[in-house]
This record gives C-alpha cells, structure tokens and sequence, in this order.
C-alpha cells in the first residue's frame, strides 16, 4: 500500500496513528483492538467493517512481535 496514504490514515474512532499488517492486509488500530480490512489495497475504514482482535492478538501487537511493516 502507498506509504504516503498510509500515513495520512488515521483510526476514524481515536483518531490514533493505524499500522499495517501486510501479511494480514488489515490496518491495525492497537488502541482499540481494532483491525480495517484493506481489500485490494483500498483500506476499508469503517467502524463496522471493523474486526475486533482477540486478547492474545492485541498482546502480539502491543509487543511488537507482529510483522508490521509502515
Ligand atoms: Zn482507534
């Protein structure tokens, strides 16, 4: 995805900064817990559309063990 729409993308809920996980091809919001799907390179950001991660995910991120790549 463009580094540049990357980074003018911002969690629609908090307004928080988003990482992208490009295994996943989702935007992750770690404040939140929540993940926007981005469905051919088009990020979705609706709320609705959102996936709540599980606990264990959101520890995974927290730490930085994800494959994050912004
Ligand atoms: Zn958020």
């Amino acid at each position: 995805m463009d580094k540049q729409l990357l980074s003018m993308l911002v969690c629609p809920s908090c307004k928080g900064k988003l990482k992208y996980d490009r295994e996943a091809q989702e935007l992750i919001c770690t404040f939140d817990g929540l993940a926007y799907p981005v469905v051919d390179g088009v990020p979705n950001m609706l709320e609705t559309e959102a996936r709540h991660m599980t606990a264990e995910e959101k520890l995974e991120r927290a730490s930085g063990a994800a494959s994050t790549d912004v």
